[in-house]
């Protein structure tokens, strides 16, 4: 029988991140601008003593270990006492993307059935109105005081979440539990047909923790002050609320002012020296600061992710601003970090263009993830910088199952020598792999648009178009776009006869979509190309348009 460890059995549990922060870096700030628009400080100890008195009131409600609590929040201390204080006593963290089509919101809030729903004043009038399509929350908590309190609303029963908050103790003492429970639920609708949940482990959080705050990927240290742009319902800020715990770092939270003014205000205010986010936030910056001829007094490093970073961005921020970009790839299902573009030793003697060709990739994998690409057959490629193929990863934060799904997304993959290399999840992106282990995107089989990071469905917008009496058949195409990096275009054939222009088919999406998901340009060609068996063939179309210039709104 194989000998067992002799060590202190420690599950790896999110409540351990706050009390670690909580006990050794206690008076480390936690600084937010609110939606009620000050700018609040509190620190460390302060959020754990607040997630605890909140875990008290969450149970006084009658809310049990497993059950889901939906956040609708923006990065503000209020969302990061929910992350723990529901995660830490067993519940569910469900964070929801505000910027979905209502609809889609209620049927995400249901398939996950949140039993109580937490809200930034901002989204009260949203809530307000899909709270009757709502059919498992009981309880709204908006998360504001009372004096902000609205005097009517039509939410049953809405508390207040300082309210809440202030009516507890705060004695309480963080459960032990299985590092395999669950701690937190994020959809990605990435792919098609509906969202899909994918529910993280205390364990996976724990050690995506460690492996974002290492020195190749984020390099957090307590001596950073940190502001997630990126944020906290998408993956969890790329697990900026726990890596930074897990250091101790001081946090800048910049709720709904996401303007490259209001940025640029909070970075110099509070000293920021490392933040992370998707392009398109940069561009918003970086426009601001060109344009009033500022400087970054404290700006160190940023993670750039989510989407290609434009190599023109990655050299503007490096060489007019000093501050070096770290280009990382992930994925909801990948809790997110994948690979991030961190240089080797032998590279540091290369001459800088050839650095920056590197940098300019989406990286390096970490420890946790590994990954590599194959082809149609499931066979490995070689990694010669060349050979294009599906990329695949696995580790212990990758997901194994969706929420609610039985059938397994996972892919048994053949090694380059013929043997058996086990399961991987297929990510749907295309990529190679060179000698060094960089991996560089190069195409996408799944078919979406991402669009300032955000999602959108070719198949809705195809589904709504071949709606219309006039279309005959529709596809849509992502069309690389200066700012949003992505936006939807709409290739038709018509009806014979039919005669229909492109406002007309525009104006049809009107109600049936939210607005920034609404295609730019209506392309009308007198055929799709197919393959055999008849599916539109999305990449010939992609290569036929790769140069169409969207009209500018
Ligand atoms: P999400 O699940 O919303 O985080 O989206 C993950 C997907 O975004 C990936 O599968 C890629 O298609 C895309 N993505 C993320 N990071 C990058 C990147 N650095 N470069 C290109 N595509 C990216």
């Amino acid at each position: 029988m194989a000998l067992l460890g002799q060590m202190m059995s420690m599950p790896l549990l999110i409540s351990s991140l706050i009390q670690h922060a909580a006990r050794h870096a206690g008076d480390t700030e936690i600084v937010s601008k609110r939606c009620e628009g000050d700018l609040h400080r509190s620190t460390w100890a302060e959020v754990e003593l607040r997630a605890r008195q909140l875990a008290q009131a969450l149970a006084r409600l009658g809310l049990s270990a497993g059950e889901r609590v939906g956040t609708l929040a923006w990065n503000g201390h209020r969302h990061l006492e929910i992350y723990y204080g529901t995660s830490g006593s067993g519940l569910v963290c469900h964070t929801i993307n505000p910027r979905l089509f209502p609809e889609q919101i209620a049927w995400i809030a249901n398939d996950a059935q949140d039993q109580a729903l937490c809200l930034d004043l901002s989204f009260l009038p949203l809530v307000e109105k899909i709270a009757p399509q709502l059919k498992t929350v009981r309880h709204f908590i908006l998360m504001t005081d009372r004096a902000h309190m609205p005097a009517e609303t039509s939410l049953p029963g809405l508390l207040c979440y300082e309210d809440l908050v202030a009516a507890e103790d705060g004695h309480y003492t963080w459960p032990l539990m299985d590092e395999d429970t669950a701690s937190t639920l994020c959809y990605t609708s990435g792919t098609t047909g509906h969202p899909k949940g994918a529910v993280y482990s205390h364990r996976s959080s724990v050690l995506h923790a460690f492996g974002a705050a290492m020195p190749d990927a984020m390099a957090c240290t307590r001596r950073d002050v940190i502001l997630p742009v990126v944020p906290m319902f998408h993956v969890n800020a790329w697990g900026l609320p726990y890596s930074t715990a897990l250091v101790g770092a001081k946090v800048v939270f910049p709720g709904p002012h996401l303007d490259g003014k209001s940025l640029y205000e909070l970075f110099e205010q509070e000293q920021v020296t490392f933040s992370a986010g998707v392009p398109t936030v940069w561009l918003g910056l970086l426009n601001y600061v060109g344009s009033q001829g500022l400087k970054f007094s404290s700006f160190k490093r940023t993670v750039i992710g989510g989407s290609a970073c434009p190599p023109a961005m990655l050299a503007t921020l490096m060489d007019v601003y000093g501050v070096e970009v770290i280009h990382a790839w992930g994925m909801t299902e990948l809790s997110p970090l994948g690979t991030l573009s961190r240089l080797s030793s032998k590279h540091l003697s290369l001459p800088p263009e050839q650095q920056r060709r590197l940098l300019e990739k989406q990286g390096k994998a970490i420890y946790g993830i590994d990954m590599t690409v194959i082809d149609d057959a499931r066979r490995e490629l070689p990694w010669d910088g060349r050979s294009a193929g599906n990329l695949v990863v696995r580790g212990p934060w990758v997901i194994a199952s969706y929420f609610g799904h039985e059938d397994s997304p996972l892919i048994p993959v053949t090694g380059r020598d013929g043997r058996d290399a086990g399961l991987w999840f297929p990510t749907g992106d295309v990529a190679t792999i060179d000698e060094d282990g960089f991996m560089q995107i190069t195409d996408r089989s799944k078919d979406v648009i991402k669009s300032g990071g955000e999602w959108i469905s070719s198949i809705d917008l195809e589904n709504i178009a071949m709606a219309h009496p006039a279309v005959h058949e529709a596809a849509v195409i992502a069309v690389a776009h200066p700012k949003w990096d992505e936006r939807p275009l709409l290739v038709v054939v018509t009806k014979p006869g039919a005669t229909v222009s492109r406002d007309d088919i525009l104006k049809f999406y009107e109600g049936k979509i939210a607005k920034w998901q609404v295609p730019d340009d209506v392309a009308f060609v007198s055929e799709i190309p197919h393959t055999a068996t008849g599916k539109m063939l999305k990449l010939k179309l992609r290569e036929q348009f790769r140069s169409h210039v969207l009209p500018t709104v």
